[in-house]
């Protein structure tokens, strides 16, 4: 019924809140249609309803962002090493090493950033998608393997590759100085096509539900059955990677692919111990709860998964039970609780920085609001959340702080230039925390160029934006607020 493979053509961003089309945002909303479509579907149908799940996967994404737990903590950790630079100005590039360097106990100040930078790349590094795949014609039984293992953020300074090596390093930690060692698992899928390893990351959870999301507008344009539907996914394994795992291991059945994944990824995304319990990232608590990676929670919510009834009817009573249950058998808070604890959280973070002059304060608003609608949704809401009309309510609630932009040109759609901080500010962070040097993202082209990008590099970028207002460079705002100190 679908010829050929959906083509990924979208890209998304989480650290520069942007969207990048092969279209325009326009012809992409041209090119959605009436479910389920008329048949024969012509080719130009076809076509146009391609164009649109592109849409509705990389939407899918900033929606899946800023309405889980998960994406708070990465706003926040953003907001916490903001505030940690501006309390000890005068750094010098890189600022992770330099200080790792100083050959004293560190003050409170000193800490707090070392502290920050760590946090600030390990969230960075749960949004990336580690992926490898090596020549599999030697594979002669195909299997999935699964192995976990430690992580530390303290693997960000003493960098250690070797897998043996990291866990002796984090056995150490544990033992002499008592430091909370994370899990992180690993997959190894052995395939005559191809051995595949991912980590799984948020970013391996995050992928699988833009399938997910892709897989809900098959389903619901073309009334095909599951089987077919998978089958005729995207080309690129690894974005199903997690789902072939989820099948293989009986966490869920191919007919109710959908629902179910959708709440398996969306109670791995919500349940961070960082923004339900405020736990520090070193240490376990009194009660043994730590901090934890949302890739752990979902093979355990997984493994649960197979224990309880099985969604078998698409109602939301039953969506509602699932979800409670797969929760109270993995030992974690009422699925409700953490989504208004979430809310809670972010209201609070809008309490303490309050109005348009602070930093991220539009990307918190919009946190802050789709955290709302999660709430006032109820537990349906990761189920409903592919469909159009949930994705534009969300996408509406984004636009104030998100950008589009044209992957061929690497221009802004009718750029807002009040939205610089979301666009840059994690680059420059970034750059602060790991390079000798800063350049300005925008001039770069990353995610997309600014106007001044063509100007010469002694020149500071502007932005112009209604009656002859300008705004800065971010860049140049952080230089001089935080008084960085390049390396020669
Ligand atoms: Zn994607
Ligand atoms: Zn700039």
């Amino acid at each position: 019924m679908i010829p050929r493979h959906f083509p990924e053509e979208g890209r998304f961003s989480p650290f520069t809140y942007s969207v990048g089309l092969e279209s325009s945002f326009a012809e992409a909303e041209d090119a959605m249609q009436n479910y389920p479509l008329a048949k024969p579907v012509s080719a130009a149908t076809l076509a146009s309803f391609l164009e649109s799940l592109t849409f509705f996967h990389e939407a899918g994404h900033v929606c899946q962002f800023i309405s889980t737990a998960y994406g708070l903590r990465a706003l926040r950790y953003t907001l916490v090493a903001l505030r940690a630079l501006s309390k000890l100005p005068g750094l010098k590039l890189p600022i992770l090493k330099n200080l790792m360097n100083v050959g004293r106990t560190f003050t409170p100040d000193e800490l707090r950033v070392v502290d920050a930078s760590l946090l600030f790349l390990d969230t960075i590094d749960q949004l990336r998608f580690h992926h490898q795949v090596a020549d599999g014609s030697d594979v002669e039984s195909e299997q999935i393997f699964r192995m976990d293992e430690p992580w530390v953020p303290h693997f960000f300074v003493y960098g250690e590759d070797d897998l043996l090596k990291r866990r002796e390093y984090a056995e150490e930690l544990r033992k002499t100085r008592n430091v909370h060692v994370r899990t992180l698992p690993h997959l190894r899928f052995e395939r005559r096509s191809g051995i595949h390893e991912l980590v799984v990351t948020a970013a391996a959870l995050m992928e699988a539900y833009g399938i997910i999301v892709e897989l809900n507008h098959v389903f619901n344009a073309f009334t095909s059955d599951a089987e077919m539907a998978i089958r005729a996914l995207p080309t690129r394994p690894e974005y199903h990677l997690l789902l072939d795992y989820a099948l293989a291991v009986g966490a869920c059945e191919p007919r109710v692919i959908v629902p179910t994944m959708a709440i398996l990824i969306d109670a791995a995304l919500m349940y961070d111990p960082f923004v339900l319990y405020n736990v520090p990232w070193d240490v376990a608590d009194a009660e043994g709860r730590g901090d934890r990676y949302p890739g752990q929670t979902f093979m355990e919510l997984c493994a649960v998964a197979r224990e309880i009834e099985p969604i078998r009817a698409f109602s939301p009573e039953v969506l509602q039970r699932f979800y409670r249950q797969l929760c109270e058998r993995a030992g974690l808070p009422d699925p409700e609780w953490m989504a208004q604890k979430s809310l809670e959280v972010a209201q609070g973070l809008l309490d303490r920085n309050p109005g348009e002059g602070t930093l991220l304060y539009r990307a918190l608003v919009a946190h802050r609001d789709a955290l709302k609608l999660r709430c006032d949704r109820g537990l349906t809401f990761a189920c409903d959340l592919p469909s159009t009309e949930t994705i534009y309510q969300l996408v509406e609630i984004a636009l104030p702080a998100m950008s589009f932009y044209n992957l061929h040109t690497r221009l802004p759609e009718g750029f807002d230039p009040r939205k610089i901080d979301a666009v840059s500010v994690h680059s420059i962070l970034f750059q602060a925390i790991v390079h000798p040097t800063m350049e300005c993202p925008l001039r770069l082209g990353n995610p997309f160029f600014c106007a001044s990008a063509t100007s010469p590099a002694d020149k500071l970028c502007v932005w112009r934006w209604g009656d002859g207002d300008q705004s800065e460079c971010l860049l140049d705002v952080l230089e001089r607020e935080f008084e960085l100190v390049s390396e020669e």
